[in-house]
């Protein structure tokens, strides 16, 4: 890493209107173990220096989270959804400012990170307007002597720990609802790129978010840190995206105060391509699905999986436009695809293709790194991928896709389920009894029919076996952060 040389005055304006401390009480403070240096990913350079914080920080954050929480959850809703909206209009009005610093803390491109801040701010929107819609139960006991009253409460303070690949998008969808709930929080954002999240937590403040409710926490020491906060008996639930390895031991954790959690986890999308799909329809969906964000999605199609009808087709056009694409820094015009993240991303994305190779896949378009500075990697197609393959087991996390094939329906329905994973599946067919069949036997909490993106606030977002459970957006997303109580009352 080196420091900071090679930025424009207007990169640097916007680093520079970044608080980069920890935000506890409504107040910056700096973390007790120092500063963490953040890079640029297609730079390698460093462009901040944000707090350290300690166990003690966090604990005063959760402090802060928790002497608040009764005067916040007695908040009238309507209140706390204006906040909401406020903060909706806010971000939009800065949307290009905060794209920007997405794309320098992150790498993905200023389209990518334009289309995330207005993702991110349209949480709270939908969260804005569901916080005046949290309603309860009356109803008359069968035996006719009693009437049971069943009312939703905030559940209390929340931990929310997110991921790197979607910097803001990932905070909003649990601070929305949260906030809409009445919940009081400790957000912690991924090391990696932190400042998005520190510039919402400013922006929430302007918001008229009261001194307390929100609070963020950077450290080094993430897993000790979190560690106290989840055993801190004043916690009530832990809302987590990011790896299935680091759900699995945060759900451990969790079990010794039986938190309510909610955990987003990894995925490994198949996209299946049926003999009567429109061919060109499933490319444009497989370019979205598979490169939002680089390939580095939870959502991202990591398995096609065509007829052997349409897969020759199907690839060469898929590789075609792969091929057509412009890798560079994502604040560049005319860029598609920016870096991945970080080295250790793109040397694992390396190894995986370089193992389907080995067993005998071909190369369509790409295959390697591009570069020599920052973390890029070549849109790669790649066909005649072998079944013991890793990069069909493993999340891929980069612009790869492999294609392999399937003869009958029921094959590639057992072949889209051949995996731990449940997040999301896609498929193209236009077929209309195909598509109810096929969707209904899709071991996934989410399904794109004929489109290639399944993200929408209005919608809940979740998945189901190692992807985890819980659901964030539509209806359901408020649901994680209220209890219900059952009052019963004799007449
Ligand atoms: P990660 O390594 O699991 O990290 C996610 C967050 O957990 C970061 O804030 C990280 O902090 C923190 N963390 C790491 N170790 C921890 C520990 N022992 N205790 C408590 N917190 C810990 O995941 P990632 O690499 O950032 O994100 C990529 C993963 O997220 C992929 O698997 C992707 O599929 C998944 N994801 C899922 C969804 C979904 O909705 N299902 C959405 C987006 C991403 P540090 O940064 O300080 O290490």
């Amino acid at each position: 890493m080196s420091t900071t040389t090679g930025l424009t005055s207007r990169e640097s304006a916007v680093l520079g209107g970044v608080q980069t401390g920890l935000f506890i009480g409504g107040q910056w403070r700096p973390g007790a173990a120092g500063t963490i240096p953040v890079d640029d990913p297609s730079t390698q350079e460093v462009i901040a220096q944000i707090a350290d914080g300690t166990v003690d920080d966090a604990k005063d954050a959760l402090a802060a989270a928790v002497a608040v929480s009764e005067q916040w959850a007695a908040t009238p809703p309507r209140d706390r959804g204006e906040i909401l909206r406020r903060a909706f209009e806010l971000i939009t009005a800065r949307a290009e400012d905060l794209a920007l610093l997405m794309t320098l803390e992150m790498g993905k491109t200023l389209k990518e990170s334009r289309g995330e801040i207005a993702y991110a701010a349209e949480f709270f929107r939908w969260f804005s307007e569901e916080a005046v819609r949290i309603a309860g139960r009356w109803s008359v006991a069968p035996n006719g002597a009693t009437r049971l009253l069943t009312m939703k409460q905030p559940v209390g303070p929340c931990l929310f720990i997110t991921p790197w690949n979607f910097p803001m998008a990932m905070g909003t969808r649990k601070i929305g609802p949260a906030v809409a709930a009445g919940c009081t929080m400790v957000v912690k954002p991924a090391t990696q790129t932190p400042l998005s999240m520190l510039a919402l937590a400013g922006i929430m403040k302007e918001a008229g978010l009261p001194d307390g409710v929100l609070n963020v926490v950077t450290t080094s020491k993430t897993g000790a840190v979190m560690a106290e906060l989840i055993n801190d008996p004043r916690l009530r639930k832990l809302s987590f995206t990011g790896s299935t390895e680091v759900g699995k031991k945060l759900v451990a954790q969790s079990a010794d105060q039986l938190l309510r959690i909610s955990m987003e986890l990894g995925g490994n999308a198949p996209f299946l391509v049926f003999g009567d799909a429109d061919v060109d329809a499933a490319v444009d969906g497989a370019m979205l699905a598979k490169m939002r964000n680089m390939g580095e999605a939870c959502t991202a199609a990591n398995r096609f999986i065509v007829h052997e009808s349409v897969a020759d087709e199907f690839s060469r056009k898929l590789a075609r436009r792969m091929g057509a694409l412009t890798v560079g820094r994502g604040t560049q015009d005319g860029v598609d695809v920016g870096p991945l993240v970080d080295l250790p991303s793109q040397r694992k994305v390396g190894e995986l293709v370089q193992d389907a190779v080995d067993r005998g896949a071909t190369v369509l378009t790409g295959g390697g790194t591009v570069g020599d500075r920052g973390y890029f990697f070549a849109p790669t197609v790649l066909a005649n991928v072998a079944p013991d393959t890793r990069l069909l087991a493993e999340e891929i996390f980069g612009p790869v896709a492999p294609v392999t094939t399937f003869a009958a329906d029921d094959e590639a329905v057992r072949l889209a389920n051949d995996t731990e994973f449940g997040l999301v599946a896609y498929f193209y067919s236009r077929d209309l009894s195909r598509a109810l069949r096929v969707a209904e036997g899709l071991h996934t909490g989410m399904v794109g029919i004929n489109q290639g993106i399944v993200s929408n606030p209005a919608a809940p977002f979740g998945g189901v076996k190692q992807s985890g459970f819980g659901r964030e957006g539509g209806a359901e997303g408020i649901e994680e952060y209220l209890d219900v109580k059952y009052v019963g009352i004799a007449l």
